[in-house]
């Protein structure tokens, strides 16, 4: 069964423009043409190819939220977020290298960064000519990221940064990388951010991640041993680093919860597909109440996580605070893809269990949108805080 001849997720439930509806129609056909075609043996071969991300800067979806006069498509973030859900909806790992370009390198530059900055970096990236990465975590510091160790000390016209940098998605194929290190004390105030050229001597990939899902996502290990990294490269303002980085991460929160949307609603297709086809007792197993009711139960959980992610989003393109919405939609869109996998294969039996059906590769492809951005845990004390705290 493909996933090309059923209706938009998004259709129906929001009311798309023309553009909208357009850019969709843009990504369904690339992702059915293609991603679908290739995305099977490049998760069993956990094979990365630089390709198809090359394909989408030449589809403008690289640039969709930098404005035209910086090269790119002015757009705004629901109407990225569609076309983010359409490619993940095939290809999951794909959708996560537009994610991270899109929502936080990017966007770090955008808000922060020299006219200079945004002429060598910006401007390229916007074009699709050159890929971002965003490397915070370290091996010692994920979900708290103001204990990073990462060095940065300053040495004439440059910044020397010495450290590791842990799971950077594009880490080993990036044109430029935002990297956050320490500047001065201890805690999040004494973090800069910097804008990192992987060809400079002193970078070097380290180990390249083998990994449950995502298998054709490149993950890995970046280390700076001695690395001089120009003063002009600072990104905005000394100390100030972290507190960016988590600002952008509510782009990157509601970039995940698209690509979560995209698994869930993968799956149920797929379901409901094979329900209708599958016989048991003489009958299609879609005419048991049994099956009926789950596949009812995970129609209503992904649309209702889809209408908080894209009223989220809208809230956050009307210039509000939204730091609650988009934790709770990257909340439940995680929460939905991974109930999704889980009931996807209840309903295939025995051959969702093997690897000849897409939905086993969609389950392990779930699951990290719960840890990644902000892991479950963290996104709830982000909602209690604005909850309880405020
Ligand atoms: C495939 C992949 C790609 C990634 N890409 C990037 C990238 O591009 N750039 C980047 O910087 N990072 C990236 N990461 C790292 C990712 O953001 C971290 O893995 C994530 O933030 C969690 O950190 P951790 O793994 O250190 O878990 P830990 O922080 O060690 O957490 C372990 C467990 O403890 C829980 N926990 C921690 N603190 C609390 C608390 N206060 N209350 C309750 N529970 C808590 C967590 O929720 C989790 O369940 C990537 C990770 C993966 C798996």
């Amino acid at each position: 069964m493909t996933l090309t001849g059923s209706k938009p997720a998004t259709e129906g439930l929001l009311p798309l423009s023309d553009v909208q509806r357009e850019i969709v129609r843009t990504a369904r056909e690339f992702a059915a043409n293609e991603l679908a075609p290739h995305v099977a043996e490049r998760d069993r071969k956990g094979e990365f190819s630089r390709e198809p991300i090359d394909a989408l800067g030449r589809l403008g979806f690289l640039g969709m939220l930098i404005p035209e006069e910086w090269g790119g498509n002015g757009l705004d973030t629901v109407t990225y977020l569609l076309a983010l859900e359409e490619i993940a909806r095939v290809d999951p790992a794909l959708a996560v290298s537009m994610s991270v370009h899109n929502s936080l390198p990017t966007q770090l530059i955008l808000a922060h960064g020299s006219k200079d900055l945004k002429e060598r970096y910006l401007r390229p990236m916007a074009e699709g000519r050159m890929l971002g990465a965003f490397a915070l975590s370290e091996a010692h510091a994920g979900s708290d990221p103001a204990a990073l160790s990462c060095s940065a000390v300053r040495r004439g016209d440059a910044w020397v940064l010495n450290g590791a940098k842990a799971w950077v998605t594009n880490g080993g194929t990036a044109d430029v990388v935002l990297a956050m290190a320490r500047t001065g004390g201890s805690g999040s105030r004494g973090v800069s951010a910097f804008v990192v050229e992987p060809a400079w001597e002193g970078y070097a990939v380290g180990k390249e991640e083998k990994k449950m899902g995502l298998r054709s996502s490149n993950t890995t290990e970046i280390v700076f041993r001695d690395l001089e990294v120009p003063v002009a490269n600072l990104l905005g303002e000394e100390g100030k680093g972290l507190a960016y980085a988590l600002g952008a991460l509510e782009h990157g929160r509601l970039g995940i919860a698209a690509q979560a949307l995209g698994i869930a609603s993968a799956c149920l297709d797929l379901a409901v597909s094979w329900a209708r086809d599958r016989q048991a007792f003489g009958q299609p197993i879609a005419d048991f109440q049994g099956i009926r009711f789950l596949l009812v139960d995970l129609a209503a959980q992904i649309e209702a996580a889809r209408a908080l992610t894209y009223a989220a989003a809208a809230k956050k393109d009307r210039g509000e605070h939204a730091r609650k919405e988009v934790a709770m939609a990257k909340l439940l869109a995680s929460r939905a893809a991974m109930d999704a996998g889980v009931k996807a294969i209840q309903v295939y039996g025995g051959y969702g269990y093997m690897k000849d059906y897409p939905v086993e590769r969609y389950f392990r492809d779930a699951k990290v949108t719960e840890i990644y951005e902000g892991t479950s845990e963290i996104q709830r004390l982000v909602i209690a805080s604005e909850l309880l705290d405020g």
